[in-house]
């Protein structure tokens, strides 16, 4: 069996950030991503901003360094805008993107730092010894194999590594429900200079819903924001409840949300000046799934420790995005961080009971409403950079490294803690 130093699952913002870090701190490292590119919900929900990198409040500070700023930088590389913009809607300052320059970035990323990467690769179980993760099955395009690692690193989103552990894993229902999903919509067929008339959208979401079955909570017209490098518009208008992680619950959210965007499409085009020849470019290829199983970590970071800012001495990373409540479908509210605008997530959000498995992204621990903070994508770099180093520290050493030693790391690797 092939065996690594550290094997990174998931290859979203959280998994690319544990790859890179893992392998900026001297160890083999391999990541499995179950799609043929990696992004996470950037490229495979249409999620096509990134928040958490920069304060919401006045000063505006960058939040983040170290592999999320690198992917940030090759970007421009690439002739696209980095600097944040505030959203008109909420004063939060996100970076727009285009999601074919972002897929083409993170593949020559984490090749450039002899990360071995596995596309199309589904971790289905693992195999362990005493109470140690020691090997992982995977199933491929073409086949099923196993690789053995001395560290590992969840960056699911999903927490499915640390399901297949046995980890303890809850759902944190608000109100009987998850965090709900969204199937971002992207609008081609629109004139290079239109601009959205909020007033006339709204109204023609109140008549779909006048005539429609199933309606639309976004009952503001929901967010609308120009794809850069098109005359694309992603719209972001529908939103379905999770009650429980089930596929048949997310089989039904996918067609249900189709049928809405075509019907909802269809009454743009009659009603609203200049979408009278639009059309629906893409949704998917999955809904967007904000929350499912959430592992138990050995801290769970709480709404009070973000909302006054606190800064633990273990702390890794930094939680600026505010905390973002869509518990129920329809507008989400926002919380502010308090202290210096951000809060500092640590070491022990990311450590479990088992000594070499580290979670990254949105599966790390947090309450309710902490997790509306920490599980955006800049945030998820960074606490997948964090999970990354420390697996890396455990490869060499054989024992959970202490917070400074993980600290001193991401320092060398321009993380800002
Ligand atoms: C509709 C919606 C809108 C959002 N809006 C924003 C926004 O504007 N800005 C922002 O920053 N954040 C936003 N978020 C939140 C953010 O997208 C996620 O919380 C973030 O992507 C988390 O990053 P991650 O790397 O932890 O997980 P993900 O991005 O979910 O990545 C997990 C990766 O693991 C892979 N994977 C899962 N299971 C397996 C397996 N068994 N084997 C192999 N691979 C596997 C998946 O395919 C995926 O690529 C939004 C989320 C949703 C759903």
């Amino acid at each position: 069996m092939e065996s690594f130093d550290v094997i990174v699952c998931g290859g979203g913002a959280a998994g690319i950030g544990a790859a890179v870090g893992a392998a900026q701190s001297g160890a083999r490292v391999a990541l499995l991503e179950r799609y043929g590119f990696l992004g996470g919900a950037a490229t495979n929900s249409q999620v096509l901003s990134y928040c958490g990198f920069y304060q919401c409040d006045a000063r505006g500070d960058r939040a983040i360094g170290g592999v999320g700023y690198q992917v940030l930088l090759e970007l421009a590389k690439l002739g696209e805008e980095i600097q944040p913009r505030r959203s008109e809607l909420t004063g939060n300052r996100i970076i727009l993107l285009d999601p074919e320059k972002l897929k083409y970035t993170l593949d020559q990323l984490v090749l450039s730092h002899r990360v071995e990467l596995f596309l199309h690769t589904t971790v289905v179980d693992v195999k362990k010894q005493g109470d140690h993760l020691e090997a992982i099955d995977l199933v491929g395009l073409f086949q099923q194999r196993s690789l053995s690692g001395r560290a590992f690193v969840d960056a699911t989103g999903n927490g499915q590594l640390a399901r297949f552990t046995g980890l303890p894993c809850s759902l944190n229902l608000q109100e009987q429900t998850l965090q709900s999903m969204s199937l971002p919509i992207r609008l081609g067929g629109l004139a290079k200079d239109l601009t959205i008339d909020r007033e006339a959208i709204k109204m023609a979401v109140e008549l779909y819903n006048r005539r429609a079955v199933y309606q639309i909570p976004r009952q503001d017209g929901g967010v609308f924001m120009r794809v850069p490098n098109s005359n694309d518009w992603l719209w972001m208008i529908v939103d379905l409840g999770l009650d429980d992680v089930q596929e048949e619950l997310v089989t039904k959210a996918e067609w249900m949300g189709r049928k809405i965007a075509h019907d909802c499409v269809e009454v743009l085009r009659a009603e609203v000046g200049g979408f009278e020849n639009c059309h629906i470019v893409n949704t998917g290829p999955q809904i967007g799934i904000r929350e499912a199983w959430r592992p138990e970590a050995q801290y769970t970071l709480k709404r009070e420790d973000l909302a006054s800012g606190r800064k633990f001495d273990s702390g890794i990373a930094r939680a600026a995005w505010p905390m973002e409540d869509h518990s129920k479908p329809g507008k989400p509210s926002y919380h502010p961080i308090g202290g210096a605008g951000y809060g500092l997530i640590p070491l022990e959000s990311l450590s479990t009971k088992i000594p070499n498995l580290w979670l990254a992204g949105r599966t790390i621990g947090a309450d309710a409403a902490a997790y509306g903070s920490i599980r955006v994508m800049g945030t998820s770099f960074a606490t997948g950079q964090a999970a990354g180093v420390a697996a890396a520290l455990f490869a060499q050493q054989d024992e959970p490294p202490q917070s400074h030693q993980v600290i001193e790391d991401l320092k060398a690797q321009d993380a800002l803690v």
